[in-house]
């Protein structure tokens, strides 16, 4: 397993904390809270409940356990499923912080969206910052620091985090020889972890150009559809698995044509995900049948789910999607 820093005095601060046994207990991370919870705070974890003398070895028990989610002592509140720490679950952590760890030196919390706490219950878990069991660490988090209370960002040790993406790109460059352009849109594909970043990097970039390009020269949707299968690894389940992915790299593609098409004047390309493609992608936005292209993104995202899920073979799945696709351009004004 890869780890990655993209801030490494953050890293060098918590194995720190390690070796120092410092008081800090209580943190607040600020930035995206999916990548927050994705990689800055599993990374924290893997530092701090690591049972090796040279945290992270990623391969002790302890590691093994936080990267599948696992750990008992690595107590996660995930931001997707929750709009925000209710009262209920404070008391929930207050009891549970009362206690010893269960296998680690600490007891780390991921409390997520700090900043759309109520009240009531911001002042509960204030009470829990005040005096934190040593054996506890709260790492908090929030989109936005200036929403966080006061009084709550007067306890905590705050960091600003999110990925870094030249620090990921120069990374990407000097190990892979991946150019600035193509790095950026490699890392908007993924999820986020480097892990995701490689396995994209070692098994679908390649064929990812190889299909746009076919998509833009407009070749035999039917042959296409054959072509697309084969690259999804054959029409079994591992097929199925991989055509979502696939299927949500096709929606990018044209989701940024749209995004061209209603902001022709602003400056858009921050904003792409196929920055390697934006050439094509603001011809396209020029070239194509928009309402048409709206379309295509709701039968792409909604109903190849459900084709997927009746188990239509993925061969006429492909040659379905492709074939709508060859609607999307323009007559051509004769
Ligand atoms: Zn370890």
């Amino acid at each position: 397993m890869n780890t990655l820093f993209d801030d490494k005095s953050l890293g060098a601060f918590f194995k720190n904390i390690l070796a120092k046994n410092t008081l800090y207990r209580t943190f607040l991370l600020t930035g995206p809270l999916e990548y927050i919870e994705n990689t800055i705070a599993k990374q924290i974890a893997f530092i701090l409940l690591c049972c090796n003398e040279n945290p992270p070895c990623l391969k002790c028990n302890s590691c093994v356990k936080v990267a599948n989610g696992m750990h008992p002592d690595f107590i996660q509140y995930l931001a997707l499923e929750q709009k925000s720490i209710s009262i209920e679950e404070i008391r929930e952590i207050i009891s549970e912080s009362s206690l010893r760890p269960w296998e680690a030196k600490y007891k780390i919390f991921l409390l997520p969206k700090i900043d759309l706490m109520l009240e009531y219950a911001a002042n509960a878990l204030l009470k829990i910052l005040e005096e934190p069991p040593d054996h506890c660490i709260f790492l908090l988090t929030a989109e936005n620091e200036s929403s966080v209370l006061g009084t709550i960002r007067s306890r905590c040790q705050t960091f600003s985090v999110g990925p870094k993406y030249h620090n990921i790109a120069d990374r990407l460059a000097q190990e892979y020889h991946i150019e600035k352009e193509s790095a950026a849109t490699i890392i908007s594909l993924s999820n986020g972890t480097w892990d995701d970043i490689i396995e994209i990097v070692k098994n679908r970039w390649q064929h990812r150009s190889m299909i746009l390009d076919s998509l833009l020269q407009k070749n035999d949707p039917i042959e296409l559809g054959e072509k697309m299968v084969d690259v999804c690894g054959g029409d079994e389940e591992i097929g199925r698995q991989n055509s979502k992915d696939w299927i949500v790299y096709i929606a990018s593609f044209w989701h940024d044509v749209l995004l061209c098409f209603y902001s022709q004047e602003k400056n858009v390309d921050s904003l792409l995900t196929n920055k390697d493609y934006i050439k094509q992608i603001k011809s396209l936005s020029l070239g194509c049948n928009i309402p048409k292209v709206h379309k295509f993104l709701e039968f792409l995202l909604f109903q190849t789910k459900n084709m997927i899920a009746l188990n239509v073979s993925l061969s006429l799945l492909w040659e379905s999607i492709f074939l709508e696709m060859q609607t999307l351009w323009k007559e051509k004004i004769s």
